[in-house]
């Protein structure tokens, strides 16, 4: 199973086309879509948990191996992956999970909430992202798990940190919200679906 945390702040073509790539590459069964709450290193997003909520599952409707999962909007405080990743292997008992993220956000990872715990929790699977390149040097935890094996996430619960290419998507949720606020056209970034729930609602500050 494969598990994707963002703020989704809104969801788009990058998390999306990616996403479905790792799953085929891996032969994942289905993907889990965790929006945080209040991401503990981020600012705070600027639509609210339940318009991101709800833009996410108007995305993933049409896509059968794609869900979406509300665990981190329930629960107070900041949101972490390891209390994510916790709660899942406890739903999920024996599955492996994958977790997937950019390289972005993965090469923040020793500033995560309890961080040295997360690869006993799940695997961990790095998606390339244009304009961001890998260190020269990597530390030795990661050479340690890293490996080139895509099976391995079949024959173990956790541990392991799989690097994929996926199509190179420059797409950001950031710029997203600069070109819809100066009224910029996002068809291209952004599901259609997403779009009307943005245009009905008003989101980030668009107007029309
Ligand atoms: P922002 O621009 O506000 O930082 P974002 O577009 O990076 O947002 P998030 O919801 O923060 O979106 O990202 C969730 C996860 O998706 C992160 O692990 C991030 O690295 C990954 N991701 C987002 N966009 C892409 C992309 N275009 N290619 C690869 N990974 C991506």
């Amino acid at each position: 199973m494969g598990v994707f945390g963002g703020t989704f702040d809104p969801v788009h073509q990058g998390h999306l086309c990616t996403v479905a790539s790792v799953r085929q590459q891996l032969d994942l069964a289905h993907v889990l879509f965790v929006p945080a709450a209040r991401p503990r290193l981020r600012s705070v997003p600027t639509a609210s948990a339940t318009h991101r909520l709800e833009m996410l599952k108007r995305a993933l409707a049409s896509e059968p191996s794609f869900d979406v999962n509300d665990l981190e909007l329930g629960r107070d405080g900041p949101s972490t992956t390891v209390l994510t990743l916790e709660a899942l292997q406890y739903d999920y008992q024996e599955t492996p999970i994958c977790f997937i993220l950019g390289i972005d956000a993965f090469l923040g990872l020793p500033q995560w909430h309890r961080w040295t715990e997360l690869l006993g929790l799940a695997h961990f699977v790095v998606m390339s992202r244009p304009g961001m390149v890998l260190p020269v040097e990597r530390p030795t935890w990661w050479v340690r798990a890293e490996t080139t094996d895509l099976s391995i996430v079949h024959q173990r619960r956790a541990g392991s940190i799989v690097m994929v290419e996926v199509p190179p998507m420059d797409v950001a949720a950031s710029n997203i919200r600069e070109r819809l606020r100066a009224g910029d056209d996002i068809s291209r970034s952004v599901p259609k679906s997403v779009i009307d729930y943005i245009t009905e609602h008003r989101l980030y500050g668009f107007d029309f």
